[in-house]
């Protein structure tokens, strides 16, 4: 995208975390030159969607309303087939408690206690929506981008690196844990790298048609 390169493009994340403001920065911003990703300040929605795409878009559309500003946002988790996909959106409160990385994948690991390989098999999914507001009032465009990393659960919590639930995920081909990859490693085929992957295309043909 060459003819963004003098003018910076600002687009607003959907999230009040800095560290992820900072990651779309870093990973947009190395492959779209002169964008910006700015953080959401305003309400934050009831995420009461049923699928990772509902929820991201839930997100992204609150921050178009609120700013009228290109939007992007995310939703990601941990999938477990024998589970049935969770605990899915689910993922960051499978505890109860919002975010408690820790108490989330001991309860995961309690409640595979018995399960044995091969049916240990899981994926991380990452869905990214992109909500471009219309012109002369239309209607908002929305956008999809997809991601998914497989792999399985490990017997014990392994490595140091990461974050949620990254010390008990062994993906496909490897014989370390998410967390035990270093974060370029991680990036270069996780979820959310597969997912960004999709969506650059995706916002440089917005960006281009804006002008
Ligand atoms: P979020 O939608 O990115 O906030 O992710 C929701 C939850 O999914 C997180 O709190 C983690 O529990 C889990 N999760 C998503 N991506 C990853 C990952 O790359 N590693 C470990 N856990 C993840």
């Amino acid at each position: 995208m060459s003819a963004v390169a003098d003018q910076p493009i600002e687009l607003v994340l959907a999230t009040h975390n800095q560290g992820k403001v900072a990651e779309f920065q870093r990973m947009l911003g190395a492959r779209i030159p002169g964008l910006v990703v700015l953080p959401y300040e305003g309400p934050v929605p009831v995420e009461d969607g049923t699928t990772f795409a509902e929820n991201a878009l839930i997100k992204a559309r609150a921050a178009v309303a609120h700013t009228g500003r290109i939007a992007l946002a995310d939703d990601s988790g941990l999938c477990v087939d024998i589970l049935g996909g969770a605990p899915g959106i689910f993922s960051a409160r499978w505890s109860g408690t919002h975010a408690d990385a820790d108490a989330n994948l001991r309860l995961l690991l309690a409640q595979l206690g018995d399960v044995r390989r091969p049916n240990r098999n899981a994926h991380f999914h990452c869905t990214i929506a992109l909500v471009v507001p219309g012109a002369d009032g239309s209607e908002p465009r929305e956008f999809l981008a997809e991601g998914e990393w497989a792999g399985s659960i490990s017997y014990e919590p392994r490595g140091s690196y990461g974050h949620g639930y990254d010390p008990i995920f062994e993906p496909d081909g490897r014989e370390v844990t998410a967390a035990e990859l270093r974060p370029d490693e991680k990036n270069a085929e996780s979820h959310r790298g597969r997912a960004f992957e999709a969506l650059i295309p995706q916002l440089q043909a917005v960006l281009a048609e804006l002008g």
